[in-house]
């Protein structure tokens, strides 16, 4: 069977291609096609040797996942699409189009097993991790579709998508450093965010890979009760685990960790749990990015009213916190992570 190559590094094409007696820098030249000029078929590689490209057809290929859906939101910003790999598992990604340039959100996991109460992704529990060639595709097949259509390149990557990414450890730092290489995009680490719900012993890892990627960690609320209420992933690495790793984070890489705080009507977005929010960040190299939740019908949590988000926001600024409240995208095509996904898993 013919062995996929998309995902990997230069070393490893190298290594296949050892014994087709190929000199090292064709596999520079195969990684151009294939990660950033959308071509899929040695034979059309017009700089490798003729009459080598069939032998190389013949003994690899380059798989590209297939789109099962799109939807476009009525503002033209936000693009949405169900990509399927080969055995069928389809995930989300999530093309946003910011003032800072374009942006993707990716998945790591088909599905989740984190269990947060918010989250659409988590309905249907987890099919499977994605390999590094699999999150490496969803990237570049938007980024090839954006050079089709003359609106640029992918220019920031967020890592929110379905899937905890620090379950899958290793193939998202091996997807992190192709991303980063000047043969596929080369992304700064500093335009790459990755979001996690808080698993402690990877926080620390990552801490020490030298990728100062931004790192977001998924708070939703300030103790540890609440806390253990909404993810149940903080029962196993409780709050005050996951903010010294944050802390550990910022002190080593020199970034400012960005907690993520869903407001959900009557739950986390009172008095108390403003108060108890400033006592826990206070002081930290941090900010707080509020998100009202988009509801999940699945759990019937509710978004909470303008004034009690401004409310909130105005009482952990006045406190000295940074906060952000996120703008909402792509409400009309079901922004929120797994919902289209569900949507086609129900229907099958
Ligand atoms: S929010 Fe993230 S970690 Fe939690 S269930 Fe959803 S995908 Fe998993």
């Amino acid at each position: 069977m013919a062995k996929d190559i998309f995902g990997c590094n230069l070393r490893e094409l190298q290594e296949l291609f050892a014994p087709y007696k190929l000199p090292r820098f064709r596999a520079r030249q195969v990684a151009e096609w294939m990660y950033q000029k959308g071509v899929h078929h040695f034979e059309e590689m017009t700089n490798l040797p003729k009459a080598l490209r069939p032998q190389l057809d013949a003994a690899f290929t380059i798989q590209q996942p297939v789109c099962r859906d799109r939807l476009d939101s009525i503002d033209g910003r936000t693009s949405k699409f169900l990509l399927a790999f080969a055995d069928g598992t389809a995930v989300e990604t999530v093309l946003m189009r910011q003032p800072y340039g374009n942006s993707v959100c990716v998945s790591t996991q088909a599905g989740c097993n984190m269990g947060c109460a918010f989250c659409a992704s988590t309905v249907h529990g987890m099919a499977r991790n994605l390999t590094t060639g699999e999150m490496l595709a969803q990237v570049i097949y938007i980024n090839d579709a954006l050079r089709e259509a003359g609106e640029g390149k992918v220019d920031t990557l967020v890592i929110m998508g379905s899937g905890e990414p620090l379950m899958n450890y290793e193939a998202v730092v091996a997807f992190l450093r192709l991303l980063h290489e000047p043969y596929v995009l080369g992304m700064g680490y500093r335009n790459i965010t990755l979001s996690t719900s808080g698993i402690v012993p990877s926080m620390l890892l990552l801490a020490e890979e030298g990728m100062p990627i931004s790192l977001s960690v998924s708070l939703h609320a300030p103790n540890q009760e609440l806390r253990s209420q909404i993810m149940p992933i903080n029962r196993k690495y409780p709050l005050a685990d996951v903010i010294a790793a944050a802390k550990n984070y910022a002190e080593k890489t020199g970034r400012r960790v960005t907690y993520e705080y869903i407001l959900i009507d009557r739950l986390n977005d009172g008095e108390a749990q403003a108060r108890e929010l400033v006592k826990l960040l206070r002081g930290q190299l941090c900010s707080v990015n509020l998100i009202p939740i988009n509801p999940v019908k699945e759990r019937n949590l509710l978004r909470p009213g303008r004034m009690r988000i401004d409310w909130f926001e105005g009482y952990l600024r006045q406190h000295g916190l940074t906060v952000t409240v996120r703008r909402e995208m792509g409400k009309d095509i079901q922004a929120a992570c797994g919902q289209l996904r569900n949507k086609h898993l129900q229907e099958q």
